[in-house]
């Protein structure tokens, strides 16, 4: 997500460029939002950045210096165009957009508070902006222009579960993070104005220069006054916690997360699985050459790390077809597994007869890496030894990422020694929460560990599914997880 305010320049152009710089986010679709002062114009379709937007569309748009823009990654709602971001609503004199990054976990209580009719809306981004309507609806329009403002300080105590947003009116940009701060949200300053954006990169590539990432739980107003910080929710609420996937895989390496270089934490994550989990001591005899190899392009720098902290060489031994989107998503197991053969190809020449240490950031389903050793075998390689900086993915995310079911989940089902087994690796190791904790460089700065743990910091209720709003009845009330804490999923 992206938001800019900056008078006299061109902010769908600025907006354009941010949106480029966190394409990683969001693959699905794209959209943007600008304001010439008096009307809202959208701006979204299906698509990268790239497919969405060119200067047909950008030139009409010059002079104006409010925008707000989003690439999608669904978790509720399917992937369509009526579900693309920002999110336009109008009620009465009041005009706003929204984009959103994370995922509400009380979603069917919300719909239920807004009597909207099962159906009606497509995804839990859209239902925020129902009930924003709703309020200023009731509240009518305001001498200051402050309706959007009033709107969220009483729909926002309201929401639970992950929701970093970008808003907009006529003349207001708004930044906010939930209490426990689960997705990134960063706050940047131009010469003449200011910059949201869900990473630094998108700041840096707009010449902005970073000021501070805002808090967990705060509200953020930007106008012609400059900035004013609110705080909606209620202290006993507000716990940091960033997800730690952002950290392994999900944020760009040259982002800064906890004022930590990720790239840097990144390297530490291979050093300390180095230390953790080393190669016996005879792979590393001339006779029995070893070589670290990443897989291309997460697994880099973690890759260097290991290789740095244990003497064993560094090698490319995987060459990723630049051309391949971030995920590769197919339907069936046959297709996944042929779409890892598209996106990745072994070296023969720098592989054939070593002992490959494969660094990787995660194993989530294990297609890739049960498909990436069979590769790695049949071009030569004596030995494929797994190292992945995260644990093993044992629970569902309900905050923002689509892990799938917990049936889908390897290490929900499977001891490590089954999953070696299983990925036909010689050995597998996983590095340990307290080392990747450590690896960021930031241990004491809060994160959400669920995934790994089935701790959950928000409740959740097991029913939870991607097409919540979709369906057209509603979904069973099943148990809810009355406080945060450990989920029995079992299947
Ligand atoms: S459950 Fe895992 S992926 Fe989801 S927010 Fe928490 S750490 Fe991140």
């Amino acid at each position: 997500m992206f938001g800019v305010y900056a008078p006299g320049q061109a902010a769908a152009h600025l907006t354009y460029a941010g949106l480029y710089a966190l394409q990683h986010r969001g693959q699905e679709s794209a959209g943007m939002a600008v304001s010439d002062g008096d009307h809202i114009f959208v701006v979204k379709d299906m698509g990268l950045v790239t497919n969405v937007f060119d200067e047909r569309q950008l030139a009409p748009l010059h002079g104006h210096h409010l925008a707000i823009g989003h690439t999608r990654y669904s978790t509720t709602g399917s992937s369509t165009w009526s579900n693309a971001q920002p999110v336009y609503r109008s009620v009465g004199e009041v005009s706003f957009a929204l984009g959103h990054n994370g995922n509400l976990t009380n979603t069917p209580a919300l719909a239920a508070e807004a009597g909207t009719l099962p159906g009606t809306l497509g995804s839990d981004s859209d239902l925020v902006a129902e009930l924003l309507q709703q309020a200023i609806g009731r509240t009518g329009s305001r001498s200051d222009g402050r309706e959007l403002e009033m709107a969220l300080l009483k729909v926002l105590p309201r929401l639970e579960g992950a929701f970093s947003f970008v808003l907009m009116d006529e003349s207001h940009l708004v930044g906010i993070r939930d209490p426990n701060g689960f997705r990134p949200l960063c706050l940047g300053k131009l010469d003449a104005g200011w910059v949201l954006a869900s990473e630094t990169p998108a700041l840096d590539i707009v010449g902005a220069h970073f000021v501070r990432e805002i808090e967990p739980g705060e509200l953020m107003v930007i106008d012609a006054g400059g900035c004013r910080s609110l705080h909606p929710f209620e202290p006993g609420r507000v716990e940091p916690r960033l997800c730690l996937f952002e950290f392994v895989y999900f944020a760009r390496p040259d982002s800064q997360l906890y004022g930590q270089n990720v790239h840097a934490a990144r390297q530490r994550m291979g050093e300390l699985l180095a230390d953790q989990a080393p190669l016996p001591a005879d792979t590393l005899s001339p006779a029995r050459p070893a070589m670290v190899v990443p897989v291309p392009e997460s697994g880099i720098p973690a890759a260097q790390g290991y290789s740095h902290r244990s003497g064993i060489p560094y090698g490319d031994g995987l060459v990723k077809n630049r051309y391949i989107g971030r995920t590769f998503i197919a339907p069936s197991q046959q297709e996944r597994s042929q779409g890892v053969r598209m996106k990745l190809n072994p070296l023969r020449e720098s592989i054939a007869g070593k002992r490959l240490v494969v660094v990787d950031d995660s194993i989530v389903r294990g297609t890739t890496q049960r498909t990436l050793v069979r590769m790695l075998r049949e071009a030569g390689a004596a030995e494929v030894h797994l190292r992945i900086s995260l644990p093993p993915v044992r629970w569902p995310c309900f905050y923002g990422m689509d892990f799938g079911t917990r049936g889908e989940l390897l290490a929900a089902n499977m001891s490590v020694g089954e999953i070696r087994e299983y990925l036909g690796c010689d050995s597998l190791a996983y590095l340990e929460l307290d080392r990747l904790v450590e690896a960021t460089g930031s241990p004491a700065a809060g994160f959400c560990t669920a995934c790994l743990t089935g701790r959950y910091p928000v409740a959740v209720p097991p029913e939870l599914s991607k097409a919540i709003l979709e369906q057209s009845v509603p979904a069973p009330a099943g148990p809810v997880a009355e406080e945060p804490g450990v989920l029995d999923l079992a299947p």
